[in-house]
């Protein structure tokens, strides 16, 4: 599509995702052809290599394609066929995104025994700078791909897109630069605390309303509200926060009264999401004397804009460390709304304790074990903290509710950003 485009001298690619992987596939072809051959050699490898980035973006192991070679061989007839095999490079590379230890003869043969490729050893094998997309997520990926450098780019998010309307007049009004400089956010530590609490309020009102004509429930915007909306997926634990009623109505009634609102879409392959959705309806309807809870289906960015601004809290609880980075934390982080969250993806870097929000459980950096993960000490962990830290806080401490809105805009809000990732991918992979 490039080069139909007339995009002919490019001197960098991003491959995003082992989904576009085939790109260094039709590089490879043209470099054998630019050198008068027909067969893929060493040479033609380094060169595209010295051309190409790659982003690996999850460790969930369904995030990393592999497709019976049949499907290429079926696509790229000529490049896959013309892998100069007596070439040690060229065999050492089929045999790296065929993961295949077999003495490879023939791609055909290769295709007849049921080889499989996969998409992320090929953009690996061919990218001079590969990256994860927070630092934790480079560890977790080294580890996974111990035969390559990995290094990390941590995501942001665009923020002139997911600041809501309430706190784009109020950057406009105190920080005029935010725009074109997000890193100005930083002075959101000087933002006077009434000018905050009405943008908030104003915030939470346009969600509670939205809440109103969606599902017909009134919930009242002088409680202390929690948001979660997700992907229900397995990993990210929606329900993690129901896994013990009466410990909420108790918490409920001891420090103070919350409502949940949640909004997720399953997968409609994805069984484990579906049952999630359930649970969170079964415990809405035991709860509902005690603690207001509301599901929102549909969940789009339009919803995802109003829920990261209108709530309280962000809660986030994926299994570590199965969150790569995590993005609508980022989102909550640039209206004022603090984290509660699993220590992983972008919150290892965002979390000052009691600063910019709170962690459930302790840090686990390095252990890289997913197996680690206790749902029960997890559970106990994130009551507690609502419990005795942030219900305490909310409704006995407004002023240091305001500090913890302040140093959320601007210790986060500035630095967990788009400007500040194109930045770091300019100069550690794009022009490197
Ligand atoms: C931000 C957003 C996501 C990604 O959020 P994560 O925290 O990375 O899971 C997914 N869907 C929608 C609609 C969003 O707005």
């Amino acid at each position: 599509m490039l080069r139909a485009l007339g995009y002919n001298d490019l001197t960098r690619f991003h491959m995003n995702e082992g989904h576009a992987a085939l790109l260094a596939l039709q590089l490879l072809g043209e470099e054998a052809q630019k050198a008068g051959r027909s067969s893929i050699r060493g040479e033609d490898i380094e060169k595209v290599r010295s051309k190409c980035v790659f982003t690996t973006h999850t460790p969930v192991p369904a995030g990393h394609d592999r497709f019976p070679m049949e499907y290429l061989t079926r696509v790229f007839p000529e490049q896959l066929n013309f892998f100069d095999l007596s070439d040690a490079s060229a065999a050492d590379l089929v045999r790296r995104i065929l993961q295949s230890d077999r003495n490879i003869s023939g791609l055909q043969e290769a295709a007849r025994q049921g080889a499989a490729v996969n998409m992320t050893q090929l953009a690996l094998s061919l990218s001079t700078y590969v990256n994860g997309v927070a630092k934790q997520h480079g560890e977790t990926s080294r580890q996974m791909f111990p035969e390559v450098p990995i290094e990390a780019i941590t995501n942001g998010v665009h923020a002139g897109t997911w600041t809501c309307p309430a706190f784009q007049q109020l950057f406009d009004r105190y920080i005029p630069s935010w725009r074109e400089d997000n890193f100005s956010l930083r002075s959101a530590l000087g933002l006077p605390a009434e000018d905050l609490w009405a943008a908030l309020l104003i915030a939470k009102h346009e969600l509670l309303e939205l809440v109103r004509t969606k599902t017909g429930l009134h919930l009242d915007s002088e409680i202390f509200t929690i948001g979660f909306a997700r992907r229900a997926t397995g990993y990210k634990r929606a329900d993690l926060i129901l896994s013990d009623l009466d410990r909420l109505r108790q918490i409920a009634k001891d420090a103070g009264h919350f409502q949940i609102i949640f909004a997720g879409k399953a997968h409609p392959n994805d069984a484990g999401g579906k049952d999630i959705i359930r649970r969170i309806y079964k415990a809405k309807k035991a709860l509902r004397k005690n603690v207001p809870v509301v599901f929102l289906d549909d969940y789009n960015l339009e919803l995802g804009g109003k829920m990261t601004s209108g709530v309280d809290l962000w809660l986030n609880t994926p299994q570590f460390p199965l969150e790569a980075s995590g993005t609508s934390g980022m989102k909550a982080a640039l209206n004022g709304v603090p984290s509660l969250s699993i220590l992983d993806g972008w919150w290892v870097e965002g979390h000052i304790e009691g600063v910019t929000g709170w962690s459930i459980g302790d840090t686990r950096r390095g252990s890289g074990n997913a197996a680690a993960t206790d749902n029960q000490t997890e559970a106990d962990s994130l009551y507690s903290k609502l419990e005795s830290v942030i219900l305490p806080l909310y409704y006995g401490e407004r002023h240091k509710c305001l500090e913890v809105m302040q140093h959320t805009i601007a210790i986060n809000g500035s630095f967990f950003n788009t400007q500040r990732m194109l930045q770091q991918y300019i100069t550690d992979a794009y022009l490197r």
